[in-house]
Order: structure tokens, then sequence, then C-alpha cells
């Protein structure tokens, strides 16, 4: 495989306003805000930083639900075997326990913070079941709506300290670069503000610790469940300030997608598991069904078998889809439980209580990224990461439903407590950053650093090359790989990596950049890593293969640019 060059910067103008805090929060969805909460109640001053509107992220679009061993026959025993079952051998086992044992105490919190879960006729939160779950574990709220609530009763957490001087929080802040120090240590970050009057384009923020929330790639594809703002850019960053990433290669793809032909690109209508979890079940083109067999939890396997099955079902018939069948729940049923999803479907001309859903499968969780330990530190000093961007190593080989919220509410409130801690014993001391990284302008001059391209290696692409990045990876990269069909991906975006356009730089530019390097380093873990396991599927090598690969693929941009990976082998777990 030829070496991939991953530049350290991307080209944008020198920075002309600098601000300051301890910590800076990249990201609005339920890891960023709950981190910002949690560390102003204890006292650190916050900057939170997002890319659009406080609202816009995954998180608001969570409808299922959040996980949490709740119900009187449940335990976070149970939570943590059936999380290590979908994970496939490859989680973190101290990474679940803190997830499923703290899960329970971070959800009630969230409740007294304002979270109104859904509830059944005695009071009691209601709790249901999806894919991979063996207990009724699931909150809920508005039926299918739970992470708008959650983003909601957040944002209002956060409108309640507005007038708090020890949290400033920026809307239209998009976060292009980290600043380190001569130690490689992050202390801080280059921002661009579409902002009034003093911060205004370009700046540098300083700070004691960066915590990147910044969500999925789910924009790396044709087509995925996730929001525009989903384009990798805090995984991106991080790996050109050289923080190790891990398990990059484990791609969800949702099975249940609503399907609306082949020329539908970008977010997609998701169908909840939650839907077949109250009994909807998936049928071929001809009305047979198929899950039946496959798996001992049938349509509710995890999500990896059920979007296999998909695929298999799709070549042995000859089409693009099969077909979601909730017609027996009854439109009363659908109606009340799934609001938005019954309401998003009649949008598009289906009712799912009179006609079989089209569905397929479309991206929907990155289950690696930025390699955490148990405090959400990642390998460079100073940085920390959370939710989906992270990979504490809680989800493995493939992600269990539900689990994604409840991550980003234990390792964001982790990593706050992690920081106080630190700052108590004087750790984490402010600095400047070092010649190395760029340097904001003195005065009203900008100074030459390493934002002049001639000085430095930056790289930026024109946005117009999005729809190539996202071919490309959807063709070679996506739900079945192969050696040959990651080899025409890496081809095709090592020619784009190769024409710099020289841009200046602006959002779209800087996001499509971000896919770039992210699509280049998940095929290159992808075409390394020679089996079946998870969210990652190779054609070539269809089973899953202990021998040679139960252990963890991290990479690293050296110092020289390049892309170099190590295999970290892990013990087997016993799931009996
Ligand atoms: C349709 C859908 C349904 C889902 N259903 C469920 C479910 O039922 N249960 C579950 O557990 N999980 C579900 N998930 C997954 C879950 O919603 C996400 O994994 C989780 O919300 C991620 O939270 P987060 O805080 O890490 O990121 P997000 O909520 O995605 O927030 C990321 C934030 O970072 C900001 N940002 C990004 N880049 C930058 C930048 N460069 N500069 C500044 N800000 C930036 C974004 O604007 C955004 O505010 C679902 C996801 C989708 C898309």
């Amino acid at each position: 495989m030829t070496s991939i060059h991953i530049p350290r910067w991307l080209r944008a103008p020198s920075p002309g306003w600098t601000t300051s805090a301890d910590v800076i929060v990249v990201g609005s969805g339920i890891a960023g805000l709950t981190a910002a909460l949690r560390l102003r109640e204890r006292g650190v001053t916050v900057l939170l930083v997002t890319k659009t509107l406080l609202t816009e992220g995954s998180t608001a679009w969570a409808q299922g639900g959040i996980a949490a061993a709740l119900a009187d026959d449940d335990s976070p025993r149970e939570h943590l075997h059936d999380t290590l079952v979908a994970g496939v051998g490859l989680c973190d086992v101290p990474a679940v326990t803190a997830l499923v044992h703290e899960g329970p105490t971070r959800v009630r919190e969230l409740v007294t913070l304002g979270a109104e879960f859904d509830r059944g006729s005695d009071g009691a939160i209601s709790l249901t079941r999806e894919g991979g779950h063996h207990r009724d574990r699931i909150l809920h709220a508005g039926g299918d709506a739970t992470g708008k609530e959650i983003s909601r009763a957040l944002i209002e957490a956060l409108h309640r300290v507005k007038g708090d001087p020890g949290i400033e929080v920026i809307e239209h802040a998009l976060v292009v670069d980290l600043l380190q120090d001569d130690s490689s240590r992050v202390c801080g970050a280059t921002i661009h503000v579409i902002g009034e009057g003093q911060i205004d384009g370009v700046g540098a923020a300083h700070c004691r610790a960066v915590v990147l929330a910044t969500g999925g790639l789910g924009q790396i594809y044709s087509s995925t469940t996730n929001p525009p703002v989903a384009t990798g850019d805090g995984m991106a960053i991080a790996l050109r300030a050289g923080a190790v990433m891990a398990d990059t290669e484990f791609v969800q793809f949702h099975p249940t997608v609503l399907f609306l032909g082949d020329d539908s690109t970008g977010q997609q209508p998701l169908i909840s598991e939650a839907v077949r979890g109250e009994g909807a079940f998936l049928v071929d083109v001809h009305g047979v069904r198929f899950m039946q067999g496959v798996h001992p939890l049938a349509d509710l396997a995890p999500r990896d078998v059920v979007s296999r099955a998909i695929v298999k079902q799709m070549a042995a018939t000859g089409t693009d889809h099969v077909f979601l069948d909730a017609r027996h729940l009854g439109g009363e049923f659908l109606e009340r439980r799934f609001p938005s999803i019954v309401a998003s479907c009649r949008e598009h001309g289906f009712d799912p209580a009179t006609t079989l859903l089209p569905v397929a499968p479309a991206q929907h969780y990155a289950s690696g990224g930025i390699r955490t330990d148990l405090n959400g530190r990642s390998s460079l000093p100073g940085l920390y990461a959370c939710g989906e961007c992270s990979c504490t190593g809680v989800h493995g080989a493939n992600r269990l439903a539900s689990n994604s919220l409840l991550e980003g509410l234990v390792f964001a409130h982790r990593i706050a407590e992690d920081i106080v801690e630190r700052f108590e014993h004087g750790e984490l001391p402010a600095v400047t950053p070092g010649p190395a990284a760029p340097q904001p302008p003195r005065d009203a001059d900008p100074v030459e650093g390493p934002f002049s391209p001639a000085l430095a290696d930056t790289v930026l692409l024109r946005s117009a090359h999005r729809k190539a990045i996202q071919h490309a990876m959807t063709d070679g990269s996506g739900v079945v790989r192969s050696h040959s069909s990651l080899a025409s991906t890496a081809a095709a975006l090592a020619g784009l990596a190769a024409a710099d356009d020289g841009v200046e730089g602006g959002p779209k530019s800087w996001e499509t950049t971000n896919l770039l390097h992210l699509g280049q380093l998940l095929t290159h873990v992808a075409t390394l890593r020679e089996e079946t396991r998870g969210g990652h599927v190779r054609s070539d090598f269809p089973d899953r293969d202990d021998a040679q690969w139960l252990g963890h693929l991290a990479a690293v941009r050296m110092p020289d640019g390049i892309l170099a990976t190590s295999f970290h082998p892990t013990e087997p777990q016993d799931l009996s």
C-alpha cells in the first residue's frame, strides 16, 4: 500500500482576534453540552463553540432513546453483557463497565435537569427494547423524539446560566485546527466565526484544555442518517494534530433507512429499531420474511447482522431495497408511539399504517474515532474527546442501539471531573502556543505564520469535490468492502488529495478537506483488516478471524505527516 500524507493544517487566514478560557468545548450535542454545563458547575471557565446553531447535530435527531438499566428485572451486568456481544469481542470492558454502572445515575440527573421521558399510566418512566438488548431498558421521549427532548433540556439548562460571565457560548463558530505548544500539548484552537464586531472571521482561542465533542462523520458517504454538520471535523482536526485514532474502520450502517431512490443523497429519514422492537418486521420484494433463522433475535438482531442480511437479500432478489412491514401495528398506535417517523414517512408518500416501507442500509454511526482513556483523555496532552467523535472503547466493532447518547452523557461527565481534579492539582497550566503553532497577529498587522501556505504544511480542497469523496467512499469503503473496492477508493482519494486547488478557506472547503482526510484514514485501516467483524464487512474475507484480528487498529499522523498504523491485540472475552 502506498503511504498516506496528512498535512498538519487546513489553509486558513491568519487569526484576526484572540480570546481565552480555561476550557474550550467544541460542539453542542449531548456530549458537548454535558461537558460544558458540568465544567461550569465546578467553577471552570468555559468557551462553548458550535458550528451552526446550538440545536444542530445528531443528538436532536436521535429517535429510539437512551439505554440505562433502570428496570427491576435489569442490571448493569446484563447491559454490559449485551454491549459486549454487540461489540464482537472488541469492546473495552472497563469502559463499558463505567458506561453501564454510571449510566443510570447520569440519566436520573438528566431527568432532574428537566428532560421529560415518556411515562406509563402508573407515572413510571416507560422502558422499551431495541435490537441486541435482552431487557426493556430504553427510555424515550415524545414517542420517537428522544434526542430533541434531551437537547431541549440541556439547552434550557445552558440558557439558565446565560448571565454567567464564566461561560461564553458562540454559535456559527467552526473550529478549524488545534493549537499546540512545543511539546505537542494542545493549548487552543483556531476558530472561524460568522459574527459581528470584534469576533468575526478566523481567530485564536487559548485555553488549558480542549474538549472535542463534534459528533460523527456521516456526510463522508452519499447516504446517511446524520445531519449536514456531521462532517467528522473533530476527528480530522485531532488526526492532523497527531492524536491516536482507533477502530475507524467500524462504521455502523443502519439497516432501516427509508429508501427514496438512487438519486437521493445526504441525510435520509431513519426508521428506528424501536419500530421493529414494537413488532414490525422485514420482508423482501416478494413479501418473504428473511430474518428468521439468520439470528436468534431475528428482526431484532444487532444492526450489522440485519444490514448484512438485507444486502444479501437485495442481491438475491436483484433489488436496491427491502420492505419494513408495520401495518399490523395499526395507525392509532403508530401515530402515538412514533409520531415523528409516521410524519416523516407520510411526507415522502408512505403511510406505515397502510403501506410497506421501502428501506435500505445507510451510514448511521462511527464506532471509532479519537482514542481516549476512561477519563476521555486523548493521546495528546490537553486534548479530550467525548461523544461520537471519540473512541472510548465502549462500542468495539459495533455499537449497541441507544448506547451512544448514554456514552456522550457518561464520558462528558467523566471528562469534567477529570479536568477539575487536574486543575486542582495544578496540572495543565496555561501555556502559549510555541513557534510551531500558528501565531495570532500582533496589533493590526497580520504576521506570517504557519497559516501562510508558503511556510506550512497546509492544504485545502474546493467544496465541489465533496460529491466525489462521498461516491468514492460509498462505492469502495461502504457497507460491503473488498481489497479491490478499497484500492479503487484509495486511488480516487489520493487523486483528490493531490489536487490542492489553492482556495483560501471557508466552512464548506474546510469540511470537505476534513472528509477527505478521514476517508483516507478509514479506507487505509479498512484495507488492513482482512476479516469481517461488526460494522466492517469484507466480501473477500467473509469470516471473523480471531486468530489474526482480535484487536484494535490504531493510526496516528507522524511528525513528517505520514500516517502510521499499529495493531493492538486484546484478550478474548467469555460471553457465555
Ligand atoms: C437519525 C439518528 C437517530 C439516532 N438515534 C439514536 C438513538 O435513538 N439513541 C442513541 O443513543 N443514539 C442515536 N443516534 C446517535 C446519536 O444521536 C449520536 O451518536 C449522538 O447524539 C452524538 O452526540 P455528540 O454530542 O457526540 O454529537 P452531535 O450531537 O452530533 O453534536 C456535534 C456538535 O458538534 C458541532 N460541530 C461539529 N464540527 C464542528 C466544528 N468544526 N466546530 C464547531 N462545532 C462543530 C456540531 O455542530 C454539533 O453541535 C442517532 C443518530 C441519528 C443521526
